[in-house]
């Protein structure tokens, strides 16, 4: 994900929460509390066979360097500047080839049924071209929605994979950022936005099997899941901004050589899901770079008990992950505001 999708949350939220500076009402709460728990009931079409979820993201994809390359300039004014329409359109393209290569590499050990969730917040979440994108997918685009990055995941699920990826907040990884957060930790352990996610198809019994993106994400997510999962190494990172990166098309045989093996270690049996004790503590830290009425008006989200634990620091206790994720989702709509 990247911050505009955050922007993108409060552009299209409906009903709009609190401008800045105002804590959203119980009403207001409420009223998104309803649509999260209206779609909950929604699921993407049941299909036979071994089912792979994917979730693309754009930063850690290959080639990928700069934000320009990953913001279409409709995400808010703030971002208007940052794009750059003709490496977008062409970056737009990759995306949807990775997740092609994914696929294909996913079918040739036996996969069978494919649902594509856009990870990234540019263009409102919708970046991999419809057209262009293997016909037997599901593809779920657009913002706001439930779940952010794993809205549609359920427990019939073979593997969630995830190409694209970036690394957490504060550290060295290319574009690294973690949602609205400069921190974010549960039970003490920091996730980035794979972990949180992880977390939440963990809680539903499904492992994560394929990470793709830079060598920092790849070490820290390591270690925050576990290397069960099959890595993918899309580049190496030498400053927030630049890499060292492979051709695209090899970028893609990796991923369809991952993707097969990454299905053959799911069926094995080989993968835990990803889990963590209950009650989950969450902590975290709202970006030092958005103004204190964002955290007033996270202090105003009384429909989710938090506690705040520091300037611009707050705890939540919960036994469901997916309420986790309805957080991450309700945040968004209001730090962009
Ligand atoms: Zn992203």
């Amino acid at each position: 994900m990247r911050t505009p999708a955050l922007i993108l949350a409060a552009l299209v939220a409906a009903p709009p929460l609190a401008g800045q500076g105002q804590a959203p009402s119980p009403a207001q709460q409420a009223a998104v509390r309803a649509r999260q728990e209206l779609f909950r009931a929604k699921r993407v079409p049941r299909e036979a066979g071994f089912r792979v979820f994917i979730v693309p993201d754009m930063e850690g994809m290959g080639s990928a360097v700069d934000i320009h390359e990953v913001i279409a300039g409709n995400e808010g004014e703030r971002y208007r500047t940052l794009t750059s329409p003709d490496y977008w359109d062409r970056f737009r393209l990759l995306l949807t080839k990775e997740v092609n290569a994914t696929i294909a590499g996913a079918r040739t050990a036996g996969a069978r049924s494919f649902v594509v969730n856009e990870g990234h917040g540019g263009n409102m979440f919708a970046n991999v071209l419809p057209w262009d994108l293997d016909t037997a997918a599901i593809l779920v685009r657009g913002f706001p929605k439930p779940l952010v990055m794993v809205t549609g995941i359920d427990s019939t699920f073979g593997t969630l994979m995830f190409t694209g990826a970036h690394a957490n907040a504060g550290s060295p990884g290319v574009m690294a950022h973690n949602f609205a957060f400069d921190s974010f930790t549960v039970n003490g352990k920091k996730l980035n936005e794979v972990g949180i996610n992880a977390l939440i198809a963990g809680e539903m019994g499904v492992s994560v099997s394929l990470v793709s993106g830079d060598d920092v994400l790849l070490a820290e997510t390591r270690e925050m899941i576990g290397g069960d999962f099959v890595p993918v190494l899309t580049k190496r990172a030498v400053g927030r901004m630049a890499a060292i990166t492979y051709s695209p098309a090899r970028v893609r045989s990796m991923l369809r050589t991952a993707a097969a093996e990454a299905v053959r270690r799911e069926m094995r049996g080989q993968i835990r899901p990803f889990t963590m004790a209950r009650p989950y503590r969450v902590d975290f830290t709202l970006r030092a770079s958005y103004p204190d009425s964002v955290v007033t008006a996270v202090a105003g989200l009384t429909d989710f008990k938090l506690e705040q634990t520091g300037a611009r620091s707050f705890r939540l206790v919960t036994d469901s992950a997916r309420e986790m994720g309805y957080l991450l989702d309700t945040i968004e709509q209001v730090v962009l505001r």
